[in-house]
């Protein structure tokens, strides 16, 4: 019998991200998952904290965006590999009435970090078609979450921390308090399977809402623009020639395989961004699937009637901005019972675990 304080089931960003702050602190984690393709490395892990078409700022992005920061180039300057690319993004105005919005927004002191200039119509460069403006948001990033994801799934290996296989719920027995998955024993058991909790018997009715999203690596010329770009879809350039374009939203086709309907979507997006759309060959189709929820907000704490089964879930479109603070809130809430923040707690859906 192998013996643990907890196991986690899932090797995304979020089981990553956890297995590392309760490893560091102190205790004893075994991670189960089966290595294949997941969401978190399909993402281009886009930090962005004003979004949607009212250019929203994210909910506690004041506790979100440095504790982040502060978290990856931690791990950073640990593995001496780069993780958090810091550059602003040029966001298109799509419409006069988007313009007014974010001129109003840029005069809420909350969001004066975030917005920066204006910039005129017809003076975005790189032949970008921006008749009504438009205005660099400030603090965005984009994690590199292929190669974060790999270098913590070799610190779990190097620990001997990782077990490659798939949990299959009709194994896992609750036990004097405790779990039991096959050999291993632990304390508690933490569920962080992406969009499959869906099919979780005890977590599986809570409001998820798993969306389909796919992204095109192309190469193009004349070259795309130097900077990331955000007007109705994101532009990411990577190296002299390419870029990477995203994302697609879908609800109905939840398979991760990438589907001709959205690398039309994703090229006619594209097109649509330039006065004369550069040419392009695709280089790389991706898809994945998000483990959005109702309200837009993570689900994270321990079941009603099982106090020995904990989700960490959600993250959504916002799980590089996420994933650091609600894996800490997490830890902190295990060692030492710091409540859980209202907004993530799992107990705003209590009545759909417990019907
Ligand atoms: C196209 C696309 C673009 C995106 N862009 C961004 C972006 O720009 N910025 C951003 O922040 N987010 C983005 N996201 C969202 C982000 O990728 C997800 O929210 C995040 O990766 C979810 O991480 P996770 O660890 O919860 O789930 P996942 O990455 O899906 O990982 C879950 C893991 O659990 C494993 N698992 C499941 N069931 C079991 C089981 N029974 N036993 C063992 N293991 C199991 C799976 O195999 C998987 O490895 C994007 C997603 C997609 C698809």
């Amino acid at each position: 019998m192998i013996t643990c304080d907890i196991l986690i089931v899932g090797q995304g960003l979020t089981g990553s991200l956890l297995a590392w702050h309760l490893q560091q602190a102190g205790l004893n984690v075994i991670v189960v998952d089966p290595g294949e393709t997941n969401a978190s490395q399909v993402a281009a892990g886009l930090v962005t904290p004003i979004t949607g078409r009212r250019w929203v700022l994210t909910e506690a992005i004041e506790e979100y965006w440095p504790t982040a920061k502060a978290f990856y180039r931690h791990l950073e300057q640990l593995w001496d590999t780069r993780f958090w690319h810091e550059r602003p993004t040029l966001r298109i105005y799509r419409s006069e009435t988007e313009r007014e919005l974010a001129r109003r927004r840029a005069r809420h002191p909350g969001y004066r970090a975030y917005l920066g200039e204006e910039v005129a119509p017809g003076k975005a460069g790189f032949g970008l078609a921006d008749p009504f403006g438009s205005r660099w948001l400030t603090r965005t990033a984009h994690l590199a979450t292929t190669a974060l994801l790999a270098a913590v799934r070799r610190w779990l290996q190097r620990n001997h921390r990782l077990h490659q296989s798939r949990l299959l719920p009709e194994d896992l027995a609750l036990q004097g308090g405790k779990v039991r998955w096959g050999d291993f024993q632990a304390d508690i058991a933490i569920f962080c399977e992406g969009w499959q909790v869906v099919h979780n018997p005890w977590f599986g009715s809570l409001p998820w809402q798993p969306s389909r999203g796919q992204i095109l690596t192309l190469e193009c010329r004349p070259p795309p623009p130097a900077f990331p770009v955000n007007g109705g879809i994101w532009l990411l350039p990577e190296g002299e020639n390419q870029v990477r374009i995203g994302a697609t939203y879908r609800w109905d086709h939840l398979t991760p395989a990438p589907d001709a309907r959205d690398s039309e979507e994703l090229l006619r997006k594209f097109a649509s961004l330039f006065h004369q759309p550069p040419e392009y060959q695709i280089l790389k189709e991706t898809a994945g699937i998000r483990p959005n929820t109702l309200d837009h907000h993570p689900i994270v704490g321990p079941h009603p009637r099982f106090p020995q089964l904990f989700v960490c879930n959600g993250m959504g479109s916002k799980a590089a901005l996420y994933a650091p603070l609600v894996c800490q809130q997490l830890c902190d809430h295990l060692l030492h019972r710091t409540p859980l923040p209202a907004r993530i707690h799992l107990r705003r859906y209590h009545d759909r675990l417990l019907d």
